[in-house]
């Protein structure tokens, strides 16, 4: 990836990886995807911008995905075989290591700031199920019945895998949503469609953050590598930052954003080099699929994947925005 000389500040943000080959998306599609990461992206530019944090930038960034049916994090997340929503979220900043993380989030409508709570209003670092929306609750964060998070598009792709499995389509959640506009436009991508960002502002200081709804008809109880420190997120001002997207019992079995920091930081590995390593060769190796995004203390900005295609978008100081979805796509 071509990368400014040091910038002020940086951010590379994912929208997940996986199946996404060019012609399976309609150009209308790819239009919304493409717009989505790029006002993502921009939110946390904003912050960026105006002077604010590495953190401020991840979660502004991350809230605004949260939102957005497309992805597969907040409203718009895939289902557990039961039929529900189970958000999982982590945040990490580089200063200090601070990390905060939920798991299992049923009615709590931004996870990822339910995770940044965990830093700033707890001793702890990971929170799950009804302790931690009650948490955020406690909080003052945003409560929404479960059903908010519900898509037509996500639920027809449940149906899908339980018919493979040969299992039964429950109930849908009550107060589940109409189909919307939007939401009607959301591409099946294979399991993954996390969401994540990485920042690192004007004071040289990175952050992390990562969001999901996990893998569609996961059981109940699953947690994956999103809100996992070291697995799905990561952040060390001596490193990197990393977020990942992709098959999570993977991602922890080999510890990927902790592990890419590591050879930053100890084998002397380029960002970018320590990323193609870890997803290309050892991901790839144990049989794993997806991606990960990394910014670096001096401005460098990574990203890899071994899957078709991943929803990325970077923006730099004195760079302009890209938007990218495909492999052959800078
Ligand atoms: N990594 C996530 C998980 O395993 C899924 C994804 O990236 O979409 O929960």
């Amino acid at each position: 990836m071509p990368q400014p000389t040091q910038p002020k500040w940086a951010l590379v943000a994912h929208g997940g990886a996986g199946a996404i080959v060019r012609g399976d998306l309609t150009p209308e599609q790819e239009a919304v995807y493409r717009e989505a990461m790029a006002t993502a992206a921009n939110a946390g530019a904003a912050v960026l911008r105006a002077g604010g944090s590495a953190m401020d930038a991840v979660e502004a960034a991350i809230r605004v995905l949260e939102d957005d049916p497309l992805f597969n994090a907040g409203r718009g997340a895939a289902f557990t075989a039961e039929g529900r929503n189970e958000l999982d979220a982590s945040i990490m900043d580089g200063r200090n290591l601070a990390a905060g993380a939920v798991a299992g989030l049923t009615t709590t409508r931004h996870p990822i700031s339910a995770a940044r709570a965990v830093i700033e209003g707890s001793t702890h670092v990971l929170l799950g199920g009804e302790g931690a929306d009650a948490f955020a609750r406690s909080q003052g964060l945003e409560q929404v019945e479960p059903g908010y998070f519900f898509t037509e598009e996500r639920w027809r792709s449940l149906e899908k895998a339980l018919g493979k499995l040969g299992l039964a389509v429950p109930p849908k959640p009550a107060g589940a949503a109409p189909p919307s506009g939007k939401a009607a436009l959301v591409h099946e991508e294979g399991k993954y469609g996390t969401v994540g960002v990485v920042a690192r502002d004007h004071r040289g200081d990175v952050a992390a953050g990562t969001s999901t709804g996990g893998t569609n008809a996961k059981r109940w109880g699953r947690v994956g590598d999103s809100p996992l420190i070291g697995a799905g997120t990561y952040a060390s001002n001596t490193a990197c930052a990393v977020s990942c997207t992709g098959a999570g019992e993977y991602f922890i079995r080999l510890g990927v954003a902790h592990r890419i920091c590591d050879l930053v930081e100890h084998a002397g590995l380029t960002l970018q080099a320590a990323c193609d390593r870890v997803v290309q060769h050892q991901l790839t190796a144990l049989g794993g699929a997806g991606g990960v995004i990394a910014v670096a203390p001096d401005g460098a900005m990574a990203w890899s994947f071994n899957t078709s295609g991943m929803y990325r978008a970077r923006v730099a100081d004195g760079e302009p925005l890209a938007v990218s979805i495909y492999k052959d796509e800078i």
